[in-house]
């Protein structure tokens, strides 16, 4: 079991900590968080703190300084934004609290988790205040009074010139991202902050990275801070194909549907982060007709129980779970986990993906990572030595395809059964004997009955599935890859080719770049996207690939079969047989 280690030794002379995943029984409780904001977190349904929460939230509220390694992702803002509001007066005329974030956009996310968890907690006032907005609502705010302040450090700066903000009152100072904001070059007004606000606040310092320039700021201007650190020394199995899929939040429930369609899946765990999340995924799911449960923290566990077997017997497939709820669950059936929200740490993703691949099968682990969330797809991919591969939201083409698929193979089986056909073959004789109608329409006719009323074919609804530029954190100023992880241009540098092998020939990302890696020396930064589609795939490679060397990749195997490796045309000269269409049923 996974638990929170006490302070380490360290050449540092502030004593450290290293958090790893959350005990297992730790609770919010447990932390010595206050009953109002406690109450504010059991309506969000967090189930258990994360690590950083772990091992921050009690040194916070012991008083002492913090300096956190953390990124975005693994629920820092609750770490610092829970303790100060147990521990805060409000009403004051002036903030108890300034949090300092580098960008409009963090700020606000700040603000709007500071509003959640403060639910339950009387006449508290979150104000943001960032370049870019007018000054009169700041302004207005500010004389009615506010408890507590998240703003970037430029705006704080004016607003302290102008005099129209008075810190002499703060109690909490919090730096978020605080590389970041060094970076964005507000190093100078970060410290005049630090400098001129009272001696006696608490400080927490959170950063992705520690560069030297931090460290000073930290032992000049923190008072023998706790450093804490996110344990990510992990490794995943390489009997798992690991994709990611970039949705918005309101898609992921049509994305998760579309990958149920076409995904060879046996069992499934679905993972969500709240508890409330868990049953209306799960109800969702039974909506559209799939054998979904929901089990999480406050599921009893005679009924977990029931449900895990039921998941075993395949009475059940589907099965959408909270970390702590699906934590060590181990069923040979599951072949697919589905990341519905990303976990908050790297050590969860970890075990939520070893729910899959077990007893020497293979496992297939989706995560869903909204724009917001690129970074923490970055770290996971950094944790855990392996590059994710981006796919794509399935088409309603992707999905008639499937559908057609599983419509034949239902007719294969069913004509396996010689009794039974040889009774219903004589009632259709008989049938047509006595209308005048082919056999084949006879035939459709059945299978509009069997069909009942859920139609054959998905209709076309376009999902614009959002993008994001993963160089944007991999090349931060001056260039370079500083996270060391794969990079995807999308500037031209790839094109895409097709290969005759796909979901049929039930290949896999991970086959399609060991095959072409191997053939055509290609490296692990030469692969971009990699589509699987029924009859094919469509792999992004460097668009400069010489002859010699699509020559050769033509001539690659996987499964035995011909890639045909050639540059994909496109819509408009893709051959028509590769698109799934409407078929009638009286192919040969
Ligand atoms: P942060 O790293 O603070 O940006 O948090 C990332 C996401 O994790 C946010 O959507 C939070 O609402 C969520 N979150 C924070 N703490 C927890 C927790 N203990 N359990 C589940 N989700 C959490």
């Amino acid at each position: 079991m996974a638990h929170y280690r006490g302070v380490m030794a360290s050449e540092n002379p502030a004593p450290s900590v290293e958090a790893d995943t959350a005990p297992e029984q730790l609770t919010f409780a447990d932390l010595g968080l206050d009953a109002a904001v406690l109450k504010a977190l059991k309506d969000v349904g967090y189930e258990t703190p994360s690590a950083i929460q772990a091992a921050t939230i009690p040194v916070l509220l012991q008083g002492r300084d913090v300096v956190g390694l953390a990124q975005t992702g693994t629920g820092k803002t609750a770490a610092f934004a829970l303790p100060v509001l147990s521990q805060m007066e409000t009403g004051h005329k002036n903030p108890q609290a300034l949090v300092l974030a580098p960008t409009r956009e963090l700020a606000l996310q700040v603000c709007e988790a500071f509003e959640k968890y403060a639910a339950h907690i009387k006449g508290v006032s979150v104000l943001p205040v960032y370049g870019g907005q007018g000054y009169g609502q700041q302004l207005s705010a500010l004389r009615r009074g506010v408890d507590i302040v998240v703003g970037t450090p430029g705006r704080i700066m004016d607003h302290l010139d102008k005099g129209t903000l008075d810190l002499s009152e703060l109690k909490y100072l919090v730096l978020d991202e605080a590389d970041e904001m060094l970076k964005m070059g507000f190093a100078e007004d970060v410290e005049t902050i630090l400098a001129d606000t009272p001696s006696d606040k608490q400080v927490a310092l959170f950063s992705a990275t520690m560069p030297a320039q931090i460290r000073r700021i930290s032992a000049q201007y923190l008072n023998n801070p706790e450093e804490i650190t996110v344990k990510t020394k992990t490794t995943t199995s390489a009997s798992i194909t690991q994709r990611y899929l970039v949705v918005s939040y309101q898609q992921k429930i049509d994305a998760l549907t579309r990958i149920l369609e076409v995904e060879n899946f046996e069992g499934m765990i679905v993972f969500t982060r709240t508890k409330n999340e868990t049953e209306t995924v799960a109800e969702k799911l039974r909506a559209r007709g799939y054998t979904a449960a929901a089990i999480n923290g406050d599921v009893a566990q005679v009924q977990r129980e029931r449900t895990v077997n039921q998941l075993k017997s395949g009475k059940l497939d589907i099965l959408v779970a909270t970390d702590v709820a699906a934590r060590g669950l181990d069923v040979e059936r599951i072949s697919h986990v589905v990341n519905y929200d990303l976990p908050i740490d790297t050590e969860s993703y970890v075990h939520r993906i070893g729910r899959t691949g077990r007893a020497g099968r293979t496992g297939d682990a989706i995560s869903f990572v909204t724009p917001r969330e690129r970074r923490m797809l970055t770290a996971i991919e950094k944790a855990t030595r392996q590059p994710l591969t981006e796919m794509t939201l399935p088409s309603v083409d992707d999905v008639n395809a499937t559908r057609l698929t599983r419509f034949d193979d239902a007719i294969t089986t069913a004509l396996e059964d010689t009794a039974a056909i040889a009774t219903f073959r004589d009632v259709v004789a008989h049938y047509v004997a006595h209308h005048d109608v082919p056999e084949a329409d006879v035939a459709a006719a059945l299978a509009v009955v069997a069909q009942g009323d859920t139609p054959l074919f998905m209709e076309e609804e376009t999902i614009s599935q959002p993008r994001f530029d993963r160089d944007r954190d991999r090349a931060p100023r001056g260039g370079g890859d500083r996270e060391g992880g794969p990079r995807r241009e999308r500037d031209g540098r790839f094109a895409t080719y097709r290969i005759a092998v796909g979901r049929r020939q039930r290949v896999e990302p991970r086959q399609i770049v060991g095959a072409l890696a191997n053939e055509g020396g290609l490296r692990r930064n030469d692969f971009g996207a990699i589509q699987i589609r029924q009859d094919f795939s469509l792999v992004e490679l460097p668009a400069d690939l010489s002859r010699d060397t699509i020559a050769r990749l033509g001539d690659t195997r996987i499964s035995g079969q011909l890639i045909d490796l050639r540059l994909d045309q496109g819509g408009r000269s893709a051959k028509r047989s590769d698109r799934p269409q409407r078929r009638s049923f009286d192919r040969d």
